[in-house]
């Protein structure tokens, strides 16, 4: 039996507040990102690795864990359910037992952001909202860009003006309305959130609305499945706002609530760019939250993150998992995006290539051991970021 469900209600990361799920809706009222809540008890034992095997080749295959209801909302350009490549010769490279690859370059718009915006669209579309609205650091501009033309919603985005080329000329090909400013993506948050109060926008910005995150949170059960029903031993991800990471380790709850797995976690680790790095510096300290970084710089746009509304979850994940947070920089980012090409035929966005770089210096520090079987996560296509040069 298939039954979309959709959530129970809604639920404050930081207080445990509950919320009524079918409104739109932002944040909660103390200001933190709100985490859609299922009866997984009632689906354990229906919603099960043998149930989902042979279904399609999408994300929308986890539907009894999604928040969208109606069929007819869930709005499909085929995000999801991208390879997991095993990498023999990057692992002899790292000095690792295995690496795996999950090549999120495949989705539509060419990045993983393709699953957030998918789901936060098809939720917008299904609560009744009128025109979407999102500062992006390129990426996402473009995901929600495709959803809001496949779901016929008007979209407006705000970028830094040094975006990559390739990401402004998508955005606009996409037919959403495409704003350049002089500045960071934490500044068209400002010119977002003018458009929110004097004309109604609705606010997609990362982990501000529920549903981004739940799109995100399908790579974890995806792994799981093409990994032959187990987790890898440890997964480093390039993080700005955290999504994925957060989405992941919301996931690996679900899935041992749901019965999937036990109390196991793979080590989370998050890389970030040595211009760029407010989850390390915080992480360094041993703190709980993260101070805004100054002077952001990075040619990996995705990175180029100053501040993350979800940063306590994030760091909390790193914690639980045993993992950690180191920073690279962007010469070696693209020294590892060359490697990655030549050992797999993955041509990696500067994201994909932090993540290996990161594993040497994870070595280092003994966060990684020789017997370790890693995942790196390419977010990214490269071809998204041709004519970009590294800055330090
Ligand atoms: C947005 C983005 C990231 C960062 O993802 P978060 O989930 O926001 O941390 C990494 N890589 C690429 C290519 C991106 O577009």
């Amino acid at each position: 039996m298939r039954v979309p469900r959709g959530a129970t209600h809604l639920e404050c990361t930081g207080t445990g507040e509950r919320y009524e799920s079918e409104q739109l809706i932002g944040l909660s009222a103390a200001g933190k990102p709100l985490f859609a809540r299922y009866d997984l008890d009632s689906i354990r034992g229906m919603f099960t690795p043998d149930e989902v095997t042979c279904r399609r080749a999408d994300l929308w295959r986890y539907e009894e864990v999604l928040p969208v209801r109606d069929p007819a909302c869930q709005i499909t350009l085929g995000e999801g359910w991208t390879p997991l490549l095993e990498a023999p010769r990057t692992a002899d490279r790292l000095g690792v037992a295995k690496v795996w690859i999950k090549d999120e370059g495949q989705n539509p718009t060419g990045s993983f952001k393709a699953r957030g915006l998918g789901l936060a669209v098809s939720r917008a579309l299904e609560l009744g909202a009128e025109e979407l609205a999102l500062p992006s650091a390129g990426n996402a501009g473009s995901a929600a860009a495709a959803f809001g033309a496949a779901a016929g919603l008007p979209v407006h985005v705000v970028v830094p003006r040094d975006t990559p080329a390739p990401i402004l000329e998508e955005i606009q090909a996409l037919g959403a309305d495409l704003q350049l400013l002089d500045g960071l993506i934490t500044d068209c948050g400002q010119v977002v959130r003018r458009g929110v109060a004097e004309h109604g926008w609705f606010d997609l910005s990362t982990l501000k609305e529920p549903y981004r995150v739940e799109g995100k949170k399908t790579m974890g059960y995806e792994i799981f499945e093409q990994l032959d029903r187990r987790l890898p031993d440890a997964i480093v991800y390039p993080t700005g706002g955290g999504t994925g990471l957060i989405g992941m380790w919301k996931a690996f709850d679900e899935m041992e609530r749901l019965g999937w797995i036990g109390s196991e976690r793979p080590k989370m680790f998050t890389v970030q760019a040595a211009g760029c790095a407010p989850m390390v510096r915080a992480w360094e300290r041993g703190e709980t939250h993260a101070e805004v970084w100054q002077g952001a710089s990075t040619y990996a746009s995705g990175l180029r993150v100053p501040g993350a509304v979800g940063d306590f979850l994030i760091l909390n994940a790193l914690r639980e998992s045993g993992g950690g947070a180191v920073a690279v920089k962007d010469q070696v980012m693209r020294d590892w995006v060359q490697a990655l090409g030549a050992d797999t035929g993955v041509f990696a966005a500067p994201e994909g290539g932090a993540t290996a770089a990161a594993v040497p210096i994870l070595k280092e520090r003994g966060l990684v051991g020789e017997g370790d079987e890693v995942l790196l996560f390419n977010t990214g296509s490269g071809l998204k970021y041709v004519g970009m040069t590294p800055i330090d």
